[in-house]
C-alpha cells in the first residue's frame, strides 16, 4: 500500500470515527432534556445549540451570533442580570466554572444553568459550554418537601416540629430577656361527636376554618400551629412580660360566637377548653410546657370543657398518679381482679328487702381493697377502660343474680351501675340481652342506673337505647339525683322506672329548710309520676323517719347495710326469707 493510499485510508476511518463520536454526541445531548450552548472563541464567536431547545424555546435562537435579546426573553426579568453577570461575561472574569438557578420568562418553571470555560496557556478563552436542565418538577418537589417540614398540610399552619422550634427558640429568647413564653394549647369540644355528626371531610373543613381564626392572631410575638387532629397551640413570647393566654383564649371563644358556615351551608359552633404551661414557671424547656400545656388541657376537659387551666404542679402529680393508676387497672383487667359488693335496699314501709346495689370493688393480691371506685371508674371512662370492666360487672351481676334466683326463689331486684361511655357503645344492647340470656335472667330483675348526663345531652340515640332496654323488661333508674343539673321540670319526660336520690340531698334535707322543701317536692312530684324514689347515703334513723314521712319509698345506705361480699349478702337474704 503506498503512503498516500494508507494515509487516505486513515484519515477515511479518523473520519468514520469523528462521525460515530459526533452521532453518539447528539444522541446523549438529544436525549438528555437538558439544552447546551456552545461558543467557539477561536475563529471569532461562533455559538452552536445543541440538546432540547425545540421544548422550550423554539427555534428562535439564531446559531451564530449568540441571540442576548432572545435569550433574555426566555429568562425572568428579575433573574436576567444576575444571568448575564454570572454566565454571559464568565470568560471576561477569567472563570473557569459557574453555576445557579435563574427562572423560565413567565416564571412557571426553573432552570439549573452550569457553564464551562477552557482557556489557552495564554489565558484567552477558547471554548465555553453552557447547560440548562429543567428542574422545574425538582424545585416544586423540594418546595413541597419543605412546606410539609413546617406547614401542617391540612391547615397550612405550623406543624408541629416546627412549632416546637418556634417555641424552643422562644424560651432561649425569654432566658436571655429574662421575661416569659406562654405557651397555649386549645382542643375543639366534643369534636369526635361533631365530627361523626358531620362526616370525616366536613370535620376537616372545619378544622381548616377553625385554623384559619387562630392563625389571625399570629404576629411577630404569637405563633400558631396545629398538634393533632383538633388540638392547636399558640405560643405567646412578649418581650414586655405580659401575659396574654388568657385573654388570647377569650378572645378566641368570642370569635367562636360566630358560627362556622361548611361548604353544604349547615353552620356549627362549638366550644373549646385550653391549657397553659408558662416558662419559666410550669417548665424550663419546650418538651416540659408541651408536657405540661397538656396536663392542664386534660384538667379543663376535666372541669367539664370550655374553660382554661394554668398548669399547677398538684396536677402533675395527679397526672402522675392516674397514670400509674391506668396500668395497674389494665392487669386488674386481665387478671379479673375484681368482686361485686352488694348494698342492700330496703322498702321504707315495711322494711323489706327490695334488692341491692352492685357495686364494683377491686381487690388486691393480698385480698384488700385496692383503690375505691371513686378513685378508679372516672380513670376507666377517661381511657376505655370502663369497658372491659363493666363488661365484666354486667356478666357477673347477672352469673349471681340467676344463682340467687334459683337458690331462694325470692322476688329481687339487683341494681348495676352503667356508665355513659359503656351505653355510648353501639352493641350495648347486645352485649347485655347476649349476658341476659347467657344466665337465663328475667330482666324485671335487673335495674339499671344511669347518671342525669347521659338525659341531658337529649341525644337520640341514647334514648332509642334506653327505651330498647324498657321495652325489653330492664328497669332504668337516675341515679345520683341532686349532684348535677336536677331540675324538675325535665324529670316528667325522662324515660325511667326509678329515682335515686342522692347522699348529698339527704344530708341536707333534714338540717336546711331550702332542701326539705325540694326533697318533699321532688318525692311527691315522682309519687305522683308513678315513678320509684330511692333515697341513697342514709346514715341516722332520723333522717330515715324523714324520708319515710314524704313517703319516699325504698332506703339505702350505711343505716341499713354498708357494700357487703356476696357471701354476707347471702346471709342476709336467708334472714329476710326466714323472717
Ligand atoms: P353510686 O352509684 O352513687 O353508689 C353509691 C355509693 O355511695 C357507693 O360508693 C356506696 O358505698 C356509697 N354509700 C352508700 N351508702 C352510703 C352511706 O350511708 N354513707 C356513705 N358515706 N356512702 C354511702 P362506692 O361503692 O364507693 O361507689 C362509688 C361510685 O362508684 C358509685 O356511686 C358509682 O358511681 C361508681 N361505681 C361503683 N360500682 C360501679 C360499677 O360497677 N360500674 C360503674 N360504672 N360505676 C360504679
Ligand atoms: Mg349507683
Ligand atoms: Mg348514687
Amino acid at each position: 500500500m503506498t503512503d498516500i493510499n494508507y494515509k487516505m485510508d486513515l484519515l477515511v476511518s479518523m473520519n468514520e470515527k469523528l462521525a460515530l463520536d459526533q452521532r453518539v454526541l447528539k444522541m446523549i445531548t438529544d436525549n438528555s432534556g437538558d439544552m447546551y450552548i456552545y461558543y467557539d472563541f477561536r475563529n471569532g464567536l461562533n455559538v452552536k445549540l445543541y440538546g432540547n431547545w425545540d421544548r422550550i424555546a423554539g427555534n428562535g435562537i439564531t446559531n451564530s451570533p449568540f441571540d442576548r435579546a432572545y435569550m433574555s426573553s426566555l429568562i425572568y426579568d428579575d433573574d436576567w442580570k444576575y444571568f448575564m453577570e454570572t454566565f454571559i461575561d464568565m470568560e471576561q472574569r477569567g472563570e473557569k466554572k459557574a453555576s445557579g438557578e435563574v427562572r423560565i420568562a413567565d416564571k412557571r418553571g426553573w432552570f439549573r444553568c452550569d457553564g464551562i470555560v477552557n482557556y489557552d496557556e495564554k489565558g484567552q478563552p477558547v471554548e465555553k459550554l453552557l447547560c440548562f436542565s429543567d428542574i422545574t418538577r425538582m424545585k416544586a418537589q423540594h418546595e413541597e418537601l419543605q412546606y410539609l417540614a413546617y406547614y401542617d398540610s391540612l391547615t397550612g399552619i405550623f406543624n408541629r416540629n416546627h412549632f416546637v422550634s418556634i417555641l424552643r427558640n422562644m424560651c432561649e429568647d425569654a432566658e436571655k430577656n429574662k421575661t416569659s413564653v406562654e405557651l397555649l394549647f386549645i382542643d375543639i369540644d366534643d369534636f369526635k361527636k361533631i365530627n361523626d355528626s358531620i362526616g370525616l371531610l366536613l370535620g376537616d373543613e372545619l378544622v381548616q376554618a377553625f385554623a384559619g381564626r387562630l392563625k389571625e392572631y399570629a404576629g411577630d410575638f404569637i405563633k400558631a400551629g396545629r398538634f393533632g387532629s383538633d388540638v392547636f397551640s399558640i405560643a405567646i413570647y412578649d418581650p414586655g412580660g405580659t401575659r396574654r393566654a388568657e385573654s388570647v383564649y377569650h378572645d378566641v371563644c368570642e370569635d367562636l360566637r360566630k358560627p362556622f358556615v361548611l361548604s353544604n351551608k349547615k353552620e356549627v359552633r362549638f366550644t373549646i377548653s385550653g391549657g397553659v404551661a408558662e416558662y419559666p414557671e410550669a417548665g424550663r424547656t419546650a418538651f416540659e410546657l408541651v408536657k405540661n400545656a397538656e396536663i392542664a388541657l386534660f384538667k379543663a376537659k376535666e372541669k367539664g370543657k370550655n374553660n382554661i387551666q394554668y398548669f399547677e404542679m398538684d396536677m402533675l402529680n395527679s397526672f402522675i398518679k392516674s397514670v400509674s393508676t391506668e396500668e395497674r387497672l389494665k392487669e386488674a383487667i386481665e387478671n379479673e381482679d375484681f368482686e361485686l359488693y352488694f348494698q342492700p335496699q330496703f322498702f321504707a314501709a315495711d322494711n323489706k328487702l327490695r334488692g341491692a346495689e352492685a357495686l364494683i370493688r377491686w381487690i388486691d393480691e393480698n385480698g384488700e381493697i385496692a383503690m375505691h371506685p371513686t378513685d378508679f371508674i372516672h380513670i376507666a371512662e377517661k381511657n376505655g377502660a370502663i369497658i372491659p370492666i363493666g363488661n365484666w360487672v354486667i356478666k357477673d351481676a347477672m352469673r349471681i343474680v340467676s344463682e340467687w334466683c334459683e337458690t331462694y326463689n325470692f322476688p329481687f331486684i339487683l341494681s348495676i351501675n352503667i356508665s355513659a361511655i359503656q351505653l355510648d357503645k353501639d352493641n350495648f344492647v347486645d352485649s347485655i340481652r347476649h349476658a341476659l340470656n347467657l344466665y337465663g335472667v328475667k330482666a324485671e330483675c335487673i335495674e339499671l342506673e344511669l347518671t342525669e348526663s347521659i338525659f341531658l345531652e337529649d341525644s337520640e340515640k341514647a334514648r332509642h337505647k334506653i327505651s330498647q332496654l324498657r321495652k325489653m323488661g330492664f328497669r332504668i333508674s337516675l341515679d345520683d339525683f341532686g349532684t348535677g343539673f336536677s331540675s324538675l321540670s325535665y324529670l316528667k319526660d325522662l324515660p325511667i322506672d326509678t329515682l335515686k336520690i342522692d347522699k348529698s340531698f339527704v344530708d341536707t334535707a333534714i338540717k336546711d329548710k331550702a332542701t326539705n322543701i325540694i326533697t318533699e317536692s321532688v318525692v311527691d312530684m315522682v309519687n305522683k309520676l308513678g315513678l320509684e324514689t330511692i333515697a341513697e347515703g342514709v346514715e341516722e334513723q332520723k333522717q330515715y323517719d324523714y324520708l319515710k314521712k314524704i313517703k319516699c319509698d325504698v332506703i339505702q345506705g350505711y343505716l341499713m347495710g354498708k357494700p357487703m361480699s356476696k357471701g354476707d349478702f347471702e346471709k342476709l337474704f336467708i334472714g329476710q326469707i326466714t323472717d
